[in-house]
């Protein structure tokens, strides 16, 4: 006890200046709890943790009253004076390393900002579950995997515990998940039929398990780029050869050597011993685009959606470990943590997908080019249709733009010919027209395959009376139900509800209940009918829904084992078919009229891609596109395959109305079973976006209104929106509006900024 030695003298000379100095030095880190609070909180961080807390490492704090110990993203550490007001201390470090780095913490503290989302839900979204899973000690049996024999065998209890520590777990869950007492758990390790599982790294790399079984397909190197392909990748090289960050778009119809150009401008960022992040959507993420990038490069990992927590994590290992050269993955892979980040591609990058529909909802071209910006590496964004906002940025002279204008080796894009629904002959025998009836048989007496798109699934969109025009619905969502067969099946599209539909009309008893509108299963029926001796499949999420399945119906397709494939956008994407000699269209307007802003530029970008699936091979090939309004622009460029069109007649009209890319929209969605209570905090939201906008005239909002889903799932939606041309002012509005606002208990409502889904 030092204080004891103190002299009087010493005491009243020196005490006041060391006791003060002590006082206010100290080390704080600021930290970010996952849920709850959102604001960041301070704390000491003791002596005894003073190397242990760093950012990007989580940390346990006490909280509250109670000091409740939570769990908590340290975001920032700074040593030297202390605040007026005590602080609590750190009680204990979680992770023996960051599990981020200081610029993804950066970044996440960005995307908070820039989508209105809580920094601690960004926090979490950045880092695979299986990262963030509280470190705990694994076990798995000792003998399982030799097949050895016990000396005795185990009780029923024990061998309960065994069978589930076939996945390693901790103790815990073991215990729960065979209803044991941690006893039986804590014998199975004294007597070593249980031990500690090595690690999670064990995992083997782990792709696609059908890979292994199919036919490689190789793609070797062409000889020699095209013109377009040697310029748009030296766009790319130029700023990788410098460390420089540029955006370089690639627009180019399918099959015009967009992914060729990639690949090499990957294989010349690995030869600088530098790591790049392919991003696609996650349906294309089929092994045959896998394939193209692994039999070109050795190390590639694949991010897909049905990695398990465990090789997610061990995959997410490696590649921080420098490992991995190649990350191909969808949204959420342009979170992985590359240390020798050298490149960025984008591929379909108009596709809505790259948008994450929950919380956080950011969107992950916006990511990129963030990550790009600082890391100063190039982002290559690639598409047949790019996005209007990616058009505009390049018109703006902001990105740079490489067309790549003709397929490679020269086939011609396919004509197209429309057929106007509105005249009666062309609807006489169901969805298919006489013309793309015809047109069918001239592709199957060429020897050539068909797809057929109709982006609506079920048999029938609806079933109506035929006395009182009411159709049945869903009980607890506003919308029709869909007829699926067999069964008869009512299905809500919405919620997933399935009913048995009635025989006769809910509204008036007539038994006068007939199917309307056709969707994929009812256009197969037709097909089957029409063509007897073809071989027809479906594909859309009814026939997909088993793992696999979508890999299998391409390839069966691929091998000429299917001559017609109906199916929704799904069939849209990204592959090469050379055999597919006419691609129809059952109804281009299917999605034309939705309450969206973007529903024009969504129908020319789905028109387009698949009109490119047809004629890519020696066969030539032929587009039939069905719709009743053949003179819309979003058909007709689609229909001359120019794309280029829609967009110069398209943003002059976002323009006027101040729609994205001219401005920014923030919407706002309320919820509530009590359908005035989800009125009435719409409109409380709309007052309070008012008063902060005063009389700014150039801030809209609009609404409270119903959204175009009024109810879903029982609850009822409201929504609003507000609109302004410039993103940063209009999020700073909202946040003011929003920042105290104290939500009633039976309601929920969610801020989506630049929101892809208007419905
Ligand atoms: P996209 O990604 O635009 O659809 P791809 O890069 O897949 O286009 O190219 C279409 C097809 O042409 C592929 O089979 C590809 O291997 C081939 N290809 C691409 N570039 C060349 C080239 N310069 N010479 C010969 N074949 C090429
Ligand atoms: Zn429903």
């Amino acid at each position: 006890m030092p204080n004891q030695h103190t002299n009087q003298r010493e005491l009243f000379e020196t005490s006041p200046a060391w006791a003060e100095d002590d006082a206010r030095q100290g080390i704080v880190a600021t930290v970010v709890l996952p849920d709850g609070i959102d604001k960041p909180l301070d704390y000491l961080v003791p002596e005894s943790l003073a190397g242990a807390v760093e950012p990007g490492r989580r940390v346990r704090v006490p909280l509250g009253r109670s000091n409740r110990e939570r769990l908590a993203y340290c975001v920032a550490v700074r040593s030297g004076e202390l605040p007026q007001s005590p602080l609590k201390s750190v009680a204990g470090v979680e992770d023996d390393a960051p599990l981020l780095s200081r610029r993804m913490i950066e970044l996440t503290k960005w995307m908070a900002d820039r989508w209105l989302a809580r920094w601690g839900e960004v926090l979490e979204a950045v880092l695979p579950a299986g990262v963030r899973l509280r470190k705990k000690v694994r076990l798995e049996p000792l003998l399982g995997a030799t097949g050895a024999e016990p000396v005795r065998p185990p009780t029923p209890a024990q061998a309960r515990v065994l069978a589930a520590a076939a996945t390693p777990a901790t103790a815990a869950d073991l215990a729960q998940a065979s209803g044991v007492s941690r006893a039986v758990i804590a014998r199975l390790l004294k007597i070593g039929l249980l031990r500690t599982a090595g690690s999670v790294d064990r995992q083997r790399h782990v792709g696609p398990s059908t890979a292994a079984s199919r036919q490689p397909i190789t793609h070797d190197r062409p000889d020699a780029l095209s013109p377009p392909q040697a310029a748009a990748l030296e766009a790319i090289l130029n700023p990788l050869r410098g460390g420089r960050h540029e955006t370089v778009v690639l627009f180019g119809v399918t099959g015009s050597g967009k992914t060729e150009v990639y690949l090499q401008a990957v294989e010349e960022t690995l030869s600088y011993g530098k790591q790049a992040i392919v991003l696609v959507p996650e349906i294309s993420l089929t092994p045959q685009t896998c394939d193209r990038f692994r039999a070109r490069f050795g190390s590639v990992a694949v991010l897909h959606s049905h990695l398990t927590p465990a090789e997610r994590h061990s995959q997410w290992r490696e590649i921080a470990a420098g490992k991995v050269g190649v990350v191909v993955g969808a949204r959420s892979a342009i979170f992985a943590p590359t240390p020798r980040l050298g490149l960025i591609v984008i591929d379909e990058e108009h596709e809505a997908t790259f948008k994450q529909a929950t919380a956080p909802r950011y969107n992950a071209r916006d990511v990129a080019e963030w990550i790009a910006r600082a890391e100063g590496v190039p982002l290559v964004l690639g598409s047949a249709t790019p996005a209007l906002e990616t058009f505009h940025k390049c018109l703006q002279g902001e990105w740079q733009m490489c067309r790549l204008p003709g397929r490679v080796g020269g086939s011609q894009l396919p004509p197209v010919l429309s057929v106007d629904l509105r005249d009666p002959q062309s609807r006489s025998r169901g969805a298919v027209s006489p013309r793309l009836a015809a047109g069918i048989r001239w592709a199957l007496d060429g020897g050539g395959q068909v797809m057929l798109l109709l982006n609506r699934r079920g048999f029938a969109t609806a079933v109506q009376c035929r006395a009182c025009g009411d159709t049945a619905r869903c009980v607890q969502c506003d919308l029709a139900l869909t007829l699926h067969q067999p069964g008869s099946r009512g299905i809500c599209h919405g919620c997933g509800l399935v009913k048995r539909l009635p025989t006769v009309c809910p509204s008036c008893a007539a038994p006068n209940l007939v199917p309307r509108g056709t969707g994929t299963q009812r256009l197969e029926d037709q097909i089957r009918a029409a063509f007897p001796a073809a071989r027809v499949a479906r594909m859309d999420t009814d026939t997909m829904r088993s793992r696999g399945s979508h890999e299998r119906t391409l390839d069966a397709f691929r091998n000429r084992e299917i001559d017609i494939l109906v199916g929704t956008q799904m069939i849209a994407k990204g592959l090469d078919f050379p055999a597919v000699m006419l691609v129809g269209v059952v109804n281009a307007d299917a999605a034309l009229h939705l309450a969206d802003f973007r529903a024009s530029e969504r129908t020319c970008q789905l028109v387009t891609q698949v009109a490119g699936r047809s004629g890519r091979g020696s066969l030539g090939g032929r587009v039939v596109v069905q719709t009743s309004t053949p003179d819309h622009p979003a058909i007709r460029a689609a229909a001359a395959h120019d794309y280029e069109a829609f967009v110069r007649s398209e943003l002059p009209i976002r323009e006027a109305l101040l729609y994205p890319p001219f401005g920014s929209i923030v919407r706002f969605v309320v919820r509530s079973v009590d359908e005035q209570a989800a009125e009435d905090w719409a409109g409380h939201i709309v007052g309070r976006l008012r008063k902060e906008a005063g009389d700014d005239p150039v801030i809209r909002v609009l609404g409270p209104a119903p959204a175009p889903i009024t109810r879903l799932r029982d609850r009822f939606r409201w929504h609003v929106q507000i609109h302004g041309p410039d993103g940063a002012h209009l999020r700073d509005l909202v946040r003011r509006a929003t920042a105290s606002l104290k939500t009633p208990d039976n309601v929920a409502w969610i801020i989506d900024v630049d929101p892809v889904e208007m419905l």
